[in-house]
């Protein structure tokens, strides 16, 4: 990190204050420091079971500065602290351990609010952080790359238009699916990540067969082409918001009424819940994640799969920002009791299954890489629980962190697309 001057520190302490209303005093004034959150925090399980216990890890500490600040400016205690001359002092080093504590080791999971007694929502209280943070210049460098290349380029992975095109011919190519591009008027927009456009075609063609053999009326476009949105991982309002506009454009240009969004779980949530605070009047698409949208179609009786195609012990990987966090937990579950002879859910509640450690940007800064891999040791202890190598996902940055850390701790499960699936069990596929 570079060398921080004092207007970088006052920038980031300014961002929190002003970040500061009723709902975020609340949670800054009820924590009661039970700790309980700690045990649930994949990244504090992780470092544990390492071998050392590492109390900063805590969801409830990431917050403690944002909380000093809070109090020097809203309580009459810190305000008389902060007169007597004993006010909040930030140094590099505390700034340096703040980026630690909310870019490197914090997916904006969820799981900590689920499991914490009053209620707290720690990802809102780690954004703030992580906004200020931004603010003041501080985005990990590898995260500010790919922010970038999103508003240049269009995509984090510098997937262009022409890029984008000829992807999509090459999938139609060697997957033989016709893709519909800036179909004019369509009901449906698609929009894939370039995660898998890249990584996974398979699934963006999967997705393409899926959708074909529907009947819908549905297109994908030039406009509205990249599904991700890197403005949410480095909390700028300006990238997620000019992300998000480009997608309205799009949307808005083809007429369509419905979203589909790709196995992507922050595209998930930008486009089914940022959006619509965004832009209020405008956005007035129903936003559909694929799995959601199969399960539709399939209860429709507009695709039929065959049952039971899955014959080995198969577990489900959920996507923290399509699961916990967008409420698309029974979706995935009924399509893989249809698909699996053997599926073993690794967790009671589904709402309680733990993140892949690659979310919120974190699988793309190199310097979370320790802690993302320590924070896999806690997701393997699931599959291991059920005793299951195959392990269905339904994001793909999902399927890129897990198979990053399956190879790096020399594991043998096997990651696959619940779309692929899907696509393969079609009734009339070969
Ligand atoms: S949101 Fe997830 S990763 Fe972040 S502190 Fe909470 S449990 Fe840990
Ligand atoms: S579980 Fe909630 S109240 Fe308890 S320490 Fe964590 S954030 Fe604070």
């Amino acid at each position: 990190m570079p060398v921080l001057s004092k207007e970088e520190i006052e920038k980031f302490y300014e961002f929190c204050k002003k970040s500061i209303n009723t709902e975020v005093a609340s949670y800054l004034e009820a924590c009661v420091r039970c700790g309980i959150c700690a045990e649930a925090c994949l990244f504090y399980m992780g470092v544990n079971v390492s071998g050392r216990i590492d109390p900063s890890l805590t969801p409830a500490y990431k917050a403690d500065l944002l909380r000093e600040i809070y109090k020097e400016n809203y309580t009459l205690f810190g305000k008389l602290k902060k007169l007597l001359g004993f006010g909040v002092r930030i140094s590099p080093e505390d700034l340096r351990e703040q980026v630690k504590l909310v870019f490197y080791t914090c997916t904006n999971c969820d799981r900590c609010t689920k499991a914490c007694p009053m209620g707290i929502d720690t990802p809102k209280l780690v954004s703030i952080v992580r906004g200020a943070l931004t603010h003041a210049g501080l985005t990990p460098k590898d995260l500010a790359n790919a922010t970038n290349l999103s508003i240049e380029k269009g995509s984090p992975l510098g997937v262009d238009i022409p890029t984008f095109l000829q992807r999509l011919e090459f999938i139609s190519e060697e997957y033989e699916v016709e893709v519909p591009i800036n179909k004019k008027p369509s009901d449906y927009l698609y929009l894939p990540s370039s995660i898998e456009l890249m990584k996974f075609p398979s699934s963006v063609a999967a997705a393409v067969k899926v959708l074909n053999r529907t009947g819908i009326n549905w297109t994908m476009s030039t406009v509205a082409h990249e599904a991700t949105n890197f403005g949410l991982f480095a909390q700028s309002k300006e990238v997620t918001r000019e992300m998000l506009r480009r997608v309205l454009e799009g949307a808005k240009e083809l007429g369509v009424s419905y979203i589909i969004t790709p196995e992507c779980g922050h595209a998930y949530q930008s486009m089914r819940f940022i959006a619509p605070n965004i832009f209020p009047k405008d956005w007035t698409f129903e936003v559909l994640n694929i799995v959601e949208f199969i399960d539709r179609m399939i209860d429709k009786g507009r695709i039929s799969i065959k049952r039971k195609v899955l014959k080995e012990r198969t577990t489900l990987h959920d996507s923290c920002q399509i699961g916990r966090r967008g409420g698309v937990l029974r979706e995935s579950r009924r399509i893989l009791k249809m698909l699996a002879e053997d599926f073993q859910d690794s967790v009671l509640i589904p709402e309680h299954n733990i993140c892949c450690g690659g979310g919120g940007g974190v699988l793309v800064i190199g310097e979370a890489d320790q802690y993302r891999q320590k924070a896999f040791i806690s997701k393997m202890t699931l599959f291991d629980k059920v005793e299951a190598k195959t392990v269905v996902c339904y994001c793909a940055n999902c399927m890129l962190a897990l198979t990053k850390g399956n190879q790096e701790l020399g594991r043998d499960y096997r990651f696959v697309s619940i779309v692929e699936l899907v696509a393969e069990a079609m009734e009339g596929e070969e």
